[in-house]
C-alpha cells in the first residue's frame, strides 16, 4: 500500500480511546456517561443548566488522570514521527491521549477538555482544574469561562486547514468514529472526490461505511498498529 502514498489524513473518534477506558459517545443505551447528549453538548444545554454541563466536563477532565494512551494512539504517534510526506491527525476527541502518545501533527476539531474558552471575548486558555460556571476570564475579566468544547451547531475548529489536508490526501483513514456527526462524517466524500484511497477502521460498521473503499472491523489497538506497520514497511 505504502509505495504510491505520500500524503495521509487520519480522522479519529471516540472509538480510538475506548480501550483506554473512556466511554464512547452513544453507548448501547444512547447515553454518554449517563446523560443524553442533548443534555450536555448543546449551546441550549449550557444556557439552561450551566452547572450540569460544567460538572459533566469537570468529571471528563478529571478522568484523564486515570487513563493512558493505548497501542492505537502509540502507533499513530510513531507514524507521525516517521512519515516523510504530509500527515495530519484530525481528532473529534476532546481527550489528550494523542498528544500524550507523542503525536505532533494534530488538530482537535471539537475542542479539548484541558482548555477553557471565554464566551465573552473568545480567548482560550489551558485549563486543568475544575471550571465552575462564572469563572472570570483573565483577559476581559467577564465571568464567562466555559469548557472549550465545540457543541452541536457550533463551528468546528480549523476547518480550512482540515479541508486543505483532505484535498491533498492520497490516503484518508477514519478510525473509531460512528460517521454520524457532520462535518467530519463528510470528509470521506471529499477524499474520494479528489481520488484518495479511503479506509475505515472501526469496531462495527458505521453509518458512513458505504462511502469507504475498504472497511476493516476490529478493535483499534489491533487494526491501527497493523496499518502503521504496513505503511512504514
Ligand atoms: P461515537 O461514540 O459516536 O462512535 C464511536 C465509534 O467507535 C463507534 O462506531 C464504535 O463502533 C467505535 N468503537 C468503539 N470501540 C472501538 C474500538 N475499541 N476500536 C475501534 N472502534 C471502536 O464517537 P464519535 O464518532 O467520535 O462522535 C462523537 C463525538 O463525541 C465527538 O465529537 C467527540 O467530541 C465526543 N466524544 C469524545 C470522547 C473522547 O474525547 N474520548 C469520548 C466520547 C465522545
Ligand atoms: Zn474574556
Amino acid at each position: 500500500m505504502a509505495q504510491d502514498i505520500q500524503n495521509i489524513m487520519i480522522l479519529t473518534g471516540a472509538g480510538i480511546s475506548a480501550e483506554s477506558g473512556l466511554a464512547t459517545f452513544r453507548g448501547p443505551d444512547g447515553l454518554w456517561e449517563g446523560h443524553r447528549v442533548e443534555e450536555v453538548c448543546t449551546p441550549e444545554a449550557i444556557a439552561r443548566n450551566p452547572a450540569l454541563v460544567h460538572r459533566f466536563y469537570d468529571e471528563r477532565r478529571a478522568k484523564l488522570a486515570e487513563v493512558a494512551p493505548n497501542a492505537a494512539h502509540d502507533a499513530l504517534a510513531a507514524l507521525d514521527a516517521a512519515w516523510d510526506g504530509d500527515l495530519l491527525i484530525v481528532t473529534q476527541n476532546v481527550d489528550d491521549l494523542h498528544e500524550r502518545a507523542g503525536a505532533r501533527r494534530l488538530i482537535h476539531m471539537h475542542g479539548q477538555l484541558q482548555s477553557a474558552l471565554c464566551a465573552a471575548c473568545g480567548v482560550t486558555v489551558p485549563w486543568t482544574a475544575s471550571l465552575p460556571p462564572g469563572t472570570p476570564c483573565a483577559t476581559c475579566a467577564r465571568p464567562a469561562l466555559r469548557p472549550d468544547i465545540v457543541f452541536f451547531g457550533e463551528m468546528p475548529y480549523a476547518m480550512d486547514a482540515i479541508d486543505e489536508a483532505v484535498r491533498n490526501a492520497d490516503l484518508f483513514v477514519s478510525i473509531g468514529t460512528s460517521g454520524a456527526v457532520y462535518p467530519a462524517a463528510g470528509f470521506v466524500q471529499t477524499a474520494r472526490h479528489v481520488g484518495a484511497r479511503t479506509l475505515e477502521l472501526n469496531l462495527d460498521p458505521s453509518a458512513g461505511s458505504i462511502w469507504f473503499e475498504e472497511t476493516r472491523l476490529g478493535p483499534a489497538t489491533q487494526l491501527v498498529p497493523d496499518l502503521v506497520r504496513t505503511l512504514l514497511g
